[in-house]
């Protein structure tokens, strides 16, 4: 069985490192995004594939059995791509979704968003000081609202638009920790947290860090989803793991 992982996640390295202790054939696709990827164990290919007509012809040329998308949950295309590629193809589809941050305990204190551009109105309203933690492409969104805020804009290679001159950008990529991320707040008198949906562990410790120095936060909703029943859904890695092997 050949599995084709789609991802740029650290769920997605961990589905890849599950599957081939399983023995099972798994290609991981990458973006090309970030300068320097954690790449995951077994093979990997690098760009996108040219749209959907294009990663069905990938599918069916690489004899691939099944597909994974494990990607972001705010990488909408390629997942919508997925859905169409896999059913043009008459392949099957897991996607691998970390739970969202709605139902973390705070949530109904925070200020949700559809888009990042209410995120930085919202944001501007609320204070003038911003820990803007969204990444580097939705950075052009954010500028006109925010352009005299002090803001930390928080992201893994520098941004590729020209920055007001009161912001300061941070490069840096998590895990982070609770302690690092009140320390960040503090040491940036920090009122508002602009953050999107991204769920799972590996980033929330901004979020408890935030309830506890009285920082409001701004949250932007994940995107909606295109064909949800042409998918099976899961949260979790070994699910994910079992999914496959129970396909062999
Ligand atoms: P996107 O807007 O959904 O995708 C745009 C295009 O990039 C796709 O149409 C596809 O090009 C290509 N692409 C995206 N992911 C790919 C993959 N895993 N393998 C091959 N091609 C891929 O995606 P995005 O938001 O720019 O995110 C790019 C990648 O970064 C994703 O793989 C995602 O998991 C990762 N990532 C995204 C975020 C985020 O906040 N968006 C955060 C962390 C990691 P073609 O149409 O040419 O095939």
């Amino acid at each position: 069985m050949a599995v084709l992982i789609l991802g740029g996640t650290s769920e997605a390295r961990s589905v890849a490192a599950g599957l081939d202790e399983c023995g099972v054939s798994i290609v991981s696709s990458l973006a090309g995004r970030v300068q320097r990827p954690r790449l995951p164990v077994g093979a990997v290919r690098i760009g996108g594939f040219g749209g959907i007509a294009k990663m069905a012809d990938y599918l069916h040329d690489e004899q691939i059995d099944a597909v994974i998308d494990a990607t972001h949950p705010f990488a909408a295309t390629i997942s919508d791509n997925a859905v169409a590629a896999c059913a043009h193809a008459g392949v099957k589809l897991l996607r691998l979704q970390r739970p969202s941050w709605a139902s973390h305990p705070d949530a109904s204190r925070w200020h949700w968003v559809e888009r990042h551009e209410d995120a930085a109105t919202t944001a501007a309203a609320r204070g003038t000081r911003i820990l803007l933690t969204t990444g580097r492409q939705p950075l052009p969104a954010f500028v006109e609202s925010l352009r005299d805020a002090h803001v930390l804009a928080r992201m893994v290679d520098p941004p590729q638009i020209a920055i007001p001159k009161r912001w300061i950008v941070l490069l840096d990529r998590g895990p982070y920790t609770y302690g690092g991320e009140q320390q960040l707040m503090r040491e940036h008198r920090c009122e508002v947290l602009v953050t999107k949906d991204s769920g799972g562990s590996h980033t929330q410790a901004k979020l408890d860090a935030a309830r506890d120095l009285h920082v409001e936060v701004v949250i932007v909703r994940r995107p909606a989803w295109d064909g949800a029943d042409r998918f099976t859904l899961t949260e979790s890695v070994d699910a994910a793991v079992s999914w496959i092997v129970a396909a062999i």
